[in-house]
């Protein structure tokens, strides 16, 4: 089986209004197939950085990072937003929903991406609309959900290829206990019946305390052993 994800001597430098920032310092870090892993840390410890970096979105400055044994380093864009499409399934902090589409169109659009008709798309985004309990909301436009109800939406959209590993940056940040626990439970649901390795980042304590590891950052670096 192999790790799926893999972060070797990572360094991501940012742009800062004076100096580079070295968002991300210096990570080793090796999650493996099946795994539910939480990243916690204090505000500006380099999480949201480094998960774009384990989800293919970003490149790191130095270092390298593996998706399923393949180093991103190497890969034209083209064959990185294929591998992301494929294997990666992201839930943003802010859940970039386009707007001018129905929620139903939104979760069947990677799924179009992937080659998948369009009659066949909308009926699986369907069948996941229900699974997080939106069934009623499938022709709503995002601006007329609730900021819960976009962030299911995105949780459905990051489902659709039935990802290797599912991403969430603050999945629950701005979600009550119960809706916390709601999405808490679904990923977990992945996890057990499909298999799907996922990584989330928060700063929820409690919800970190479910994953099977706990990976913490500050500043930039790995505390402790990843
Ligand atoms: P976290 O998600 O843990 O709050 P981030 O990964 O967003 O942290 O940010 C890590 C560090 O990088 C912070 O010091 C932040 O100010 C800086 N940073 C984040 N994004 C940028 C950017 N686009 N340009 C410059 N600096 C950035
Ligand atoms: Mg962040």
């Amino acid at each position: 089986m192999g790790p799926i994800l893999e972060a070797r001597a990572v360094v991501k430098e940012l742009v800062g209004p004076q100096e580079p920032v070295r968002a991300v310092d210096g990570v080793d870090l090796v999650i493996q197939r099946g795994e539910f892993v939480a990243i916690t840390g204090p505000s500006g410890s380099g999480k949201s950085t480094l998960l774009y970096l384990l989800g293919a979105l970003d490149r790191p400055t130095k270092g390298e990072v593996l998706v399923d044994g393949i180093s991103t380093n190497g890969l034209a864009e083209t064959k990185l937003a294929g591998l992301r499409n494929a294997k990666i399934g992201f839930v943003f902090q802010f859940h970039f929903l386009l707007p001018e589409l129905t929620a139903v169109d939104n979760v069947a659009m990677p799924m179009m991406v992937g080659g998948m008709g369009s009659a066949a798309a909308r009926k699986r985004a369907g069948e996941l609309l229900e699974k997080v309990e939106l069934g009623h909301r499938a022709q709503h436009r995002p601006h007329e959900l609730s900021g819960g109800q976009q962030q299911r939406v995105a949780i459905a959209r990051a489902l659709a290829n039935d990802p290797l590993v599912l991403l969430g940056d603050e999945l629950t940040g701005n979600l009550d206990t119960k809706n916390g626990d709601l999405v808490y439970g679904w990923l977990r649901a992945q996890n057990r019946e499909r298999g799907q390795t996922i990584v989330i980042v928060t700063h929820n304590l409690e919800l970190a305390a479910h994953a099977d590891r706990v990976i913490e950052l500050v500043d930039g670096k790995v505390a402790g052993l990843a």
